[in-house]
This record gives structure tokens, sequence and C-alpha cells, in this order.
């Protein structure tokens, strides 16, 4: 059985990819992160509000520059959606769950939940 935060993390998972996908998030490696307690901003990835008691990662999107604010656990989360789609992009024939590529996800990546 998987726990409700197994559960949690697989939704939102789906829905990272789906905003990807939509183009509504970039896949992308940021440079720059600032970091910080949230101050309100609603967070891209779960469409939350990242509170005062959270930690907001807040960065640019490198194809126009607007701001985007994740919860940092939504952050990881779209990082190794990223890495994912990168690794597929860059090495096609590679299949996306080989244990090569997982071990490339998590290593910049703590497990999520
Ligand atoms: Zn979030």
């Amino acid at each position: 059985m998987p726990t409700e935060s197994q559960l949690r993390n697989a939704l939102l998972r789906l829905r990272v990819r789906k905003r990807i996908n939509a183009g509504r998030l970039p896949v992308m490696v940021p440079t720059r992160i600032d970091a910080g307690y949230g101050s309100g901003h609603v967070c891209v990835a779960c469409d939350q509000p990242i509170t005062s008691t959270q930690v907001e990662y807040e960065l640019a999107d490198y194809r126009d520059g607007s701001q985007l604010c994740f919860h940092l656990g939504c952050h990881v989360v779209w990082q190794v959606e990223c890495s994912r789609l990168e690794a597929r992009r860059s090495a096609p024939d590679v299949p996306p769950d080989s244990e090569n590529l997982s071990k490339r996800c998590w290593r910049h990546s703590p497990p999520y939940g």
C-alpha cells in the first residue's frame, strides 16, 4: 500500500508534468534560486499559497524572466521532472526508468515525502 505522502507526491508529479507539457512550467535547471519563508505567493506547481511558516523557492523563468514561486517540496518534484525530461532529450535511447537515470535524479534532490 502506498502511503498518503507517496500518493500526494504522485499526484503532484502528475500535475507538474502536465504543466510542463502545457508550457506553464519551463524545463530548466535554475542557476539562481532565492529561498526564504513564504510571503503569500501562490505556488506555480500546486496552486496553494506559500505561507510564512513554509519555505519558498523563487526563481526566474528563463523564457521571459517571470517570477516562479514554489514550495520547497514542489520545487524538488519539478526539478526531478526537469532532469527526467532533459535526460530523455539528450539520450533518447535510454529508457526513462533506467537505473542510471534514477541515480541521476536523486543525486541532487532527496526523495520527497
Ligand atoms: Zn506547492
